[in-house]
């Protein structure tokens, strides 16, 4: 999959390779001026803050990939890379042994260093709070944004990090292979209701019917020989 991807390296994490895939700067402008004036609004540096925010979201995707890839060499698993896409982040690694523990410590770090990452913020922000100013809003963004991207990622949708979590549990009490279709009937689930959600709330809504899609087609993205862990 790597190879097929028009992506550059950034720089490298642990060792890790860390790639931009080149859509991404393809979507910066567009995610600054939308980060700009949804929550920046009536600021002098619009444009300033949106880019801001929207690069402190991908360090934040870059820094959750990190983690699953730490924890997953810290158990013996090779990791090619770590790419960077306009929808999340995606890890590319050696299969995992199918042994639930390995999976559930790798599986839930990257929600725990998103979740950290949003309360750190968060903490930063709360001293500010009663104050006005562009940074004081970016504290409060980054902390929001992190927290949920954390706590979305725990919802047991298969193959997101808690569709991963959840195989682990079912995997203790029947086969691997078992498991992994129970959760990716879960993950189906998931989607379906994210797609109604989605068209329910268009235009708002547009990410959940993205994220939705990729829930749906997650299955037959894994290969033979690698596995991916996306952030999206
Ligand atoms: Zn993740």
């Amino acid at each position: 999959m790597a190879k097929s991807y028009s992506s550059f390296t950034i720089g490298r994490i642990f060792g890790i390779p860390i790639k931009l895939h080149i859509t991404f700067l393809l979507v910066l402008p567009f995610f600054a001026y939308l980060f700009g004036t949804f929550y920046f609004e009536g600021s002098e540096h619009l444009w300033l803050w949106g880019l801001l925010l929207a690069l402190g979201l991908f360090a934040g995707v870059t820094l959750h990939e990190s983690a699953h890839s730490y924890v997953a060499m810290k158990n013996g698993i090779k990791i090619e890379s770590i790419t960077l896409l306009p929808i999340g982040g995606v890890s590319q690694m050696e299969d995992i042994p199918e042994d639930p523990r390995i999976e559930l410590r790798i599986a839930i770090a990257g929600p725990l260093m998103s979740i950290l990452i949003g309360a750190l913020f968060l903490i930063a922000y709360v001293p500010f709070m009663k104050l006005e100013g562009d940074w004081i809003k970016f504290l409060l963004f980054m902390g929001a944004i992190n927290l949920v991207l954390g706590i979305f990622n725990l919802l047991p949708a298969f193959p997101m990090d808690g569709g991963r979590i959840l195989r682990t549990f079912l995997a203790r009490r029947m086969k691997y292979d078992v498991a992994t279709h129970y959760a990716v009937i879960v993950g189906h689930i998931f989607a379906i209701i994210m797609l109604f959600l989605g068209i329910r709330f268009f235009p708002g809504g547009i990410m959940l019917i993205i994220i939705a899609m990729f829930l749906y087609i997650g299955r037959i993205r894994k290969k033979k020989d690698k596995q991916e862990y996306f952030l999206l």
